[in-house]
């Protein structure tokens, strides 16, 4: 039984173009949080074809992906 840290921390992720599954650490992703749901979401590189890849992120996707230190980038809009 391993405890994770933040540095362990691996998301699940699939790419849209490939439809590749893969593993990803926190430095791969991006997380983008705007003030609606619609304008938050999180982005990272397909390993397998290289696609940039967008993906709404809910409010159970930041809360796990900003507990396993992935980068946030604040939106300001309007
Ligand atoms: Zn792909």
């Amino acid at each position: 039984m391993q405890v994770p840290t933040a540095q362990s921390v691996v998301f699940k992720a699939m790419c849209p173009d490939c439809r590749g599954r893969f593993e990803l650490t926190a430095p791969a992703l991006r997380l983008a949080i705007g003030r609606t749901a619609r304008t938050t979401f999180y982005s990272f590189t397909c390993p397998d074809c290289g696609a940039s890849v967008r993906k709404p992120a809910g409010q159970r996707i930041v809360a796990l992906l900003t507990s396993g230190g992935v980068r946030t980038m604040r939106l300001h809009v309007g």
